[in-house]
């Protein structure tokens, strides 16, 4: 039986896209192997890596002078790549701190280049993104670097911010591909493959071409993002299995009408979670309402002495991985692309009966 799986990611994916996948393990396409036995130079694993790349670039609406990478590592690799292939002769770089993704990204920047944090939400526990007009930029920052989406804080930007000429950089892991987004108002948007695209393993990069000559000399080949790009993704193996279950991915997005669709439905789910919360005083959401993220929920019980019956009860009706993450405590209920309304509604059902119960 499947459950409705609210982990943060790795996560939830399409059931159409797991039926697929083992229905082409052993012998995909009459080709008489699986595709992690081919070899990703071959003409039909090319095959798989071009249509994936096409496809993601049609969701995003991605321009002709970016480059699609699929590389290894994962988001907090690039912590440390971003520095590395965007400083150039440059010595410092702006950082936006608005959770534990973000504050992460900045400790591992340190490591490379002088960072300005340009604002903070620190003051109130990572709980808003704050105001552009309090932002204290630097004009001569390499780049400046914020994340999206907070995925365990559940802070998300409604809006782009401005930066002039400065690169905008963001790390977009949890929420790419949930709403529709302009691509070319940022230089190099990055993420993980394990919130809103496919199994772990698998990092994409979006790079404007006029990012690709400002890398470190001491860039490792296989994180040089201009080796990469000139290569197609393949100096090294790229995460193969991984970008053929992305593929399939893009294509499920495809059939369920593309990303506008899918923002609408994201929209629809997260309101219906929201408003059943703030409906009640036995639960809350510690986030500011106009920087609450689509994609993840904390929520706290406001009687914390109930949160392990709450989560005994939840794995019951077969809703799972509601535990909040530690730092934060509570719960959180992640909601990405592959969980449909069904799943939110059997949680808010869930909602009001244990509150019904324990009130
Ligand atoms: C999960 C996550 C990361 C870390 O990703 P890894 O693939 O584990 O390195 C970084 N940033 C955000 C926003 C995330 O959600």
């Amino acid at each position: 039986m499947r459950v409705f799986n609210f982990s943060a990611g790795p996560a939830v994916l399409p059931e159409a896209v797991l039926r697929r996948a083992a229905d082409e393990m052993l012998d995909w396409h009459g080709s008489g192997m699986s595709v992690m036995e081919m070899s990703h130079r071959g003409k039909e694993f090319t095959s798989i890596v071009h249509s994936a790349e096409s496809n993601f670039r049609q969701l995003l609406g991605i321009p002709a002078n970016y480059k699609v990478l699929f590389l290894q590592g994962g988001a907090m690799a690039m912590n440390a790549l971003i520095p590395m292939n965007l400083l150039c002769s440059h010595r410092s770089a702006d950082y936006v701190n608005t959770g534990i993704w973000s504050s992460k990204s900045i400790d591992e920047a340190k490591k490379y280049c002088h960072v300005n944090v340009a604002a903070s939400s620190e003051d109130k526990s990572f709980t808003y993104v704050p105001p552009q007009s309090t932002w204290k930029t630097d004009p001569q920052a390499a780049y400046l670097h914020f994340c999206s989406n907070e995925t365990i804080g559940g802070v998300e930007y409604h809006w782009l911010p401005e930066v002039g000429d400065v690169p905008l950089v963001v790390d977009m892991s949890s929420n790419i591909l949930s709403c529709v987004i302009d691509v070319s108002k940022y230089s190099v948007i990055y993420g993980g493959a394990q919130k809103n695209i496919g199994p772990a393993g698998l990092t994409f990069v979006i790079v404007r071409d006029d990012m690709l000559d400002r890398a470190l000399p001491i860039t490792p080949s296989v994180f040089h993002w201009k080796e990469q790009a000139e290569q197609g993704s393949m100096v090294n193996t790229p995460p193969t299995y991984g970008i053929y279950i992305a593929g399939l991915v893009f294509e499920w997005l495809q059939q369920q009408g593309g990303v506008a669709v899918m923002e609408k439905k994201n929209l629809e789910k997260a309101s219906r979670l929201y408003d059943y919360l703030d409906s009640t005083d036995f639960y809350s959401s510690p986030v500011n309402k106009n920087d609450r993220s689509r994609m993840n929920i904390p929520f706290h019980l406001h009687d914390t002495r109930l949160n392990d019956a709450f989560l005994e009860g939840a794995q019951e009706r077969g809703l799972l991985q509601l535990k909040g993450h530690r730092s934060v405590g509570g719960m959180r209920a992640s909601i990405y692309n592959a969980m449909p309304v069904e799943g939110v509604i059997a949680l808010i059902n869930y909602l009001r009966d244990f509150e019904k119960n324990h009130a």
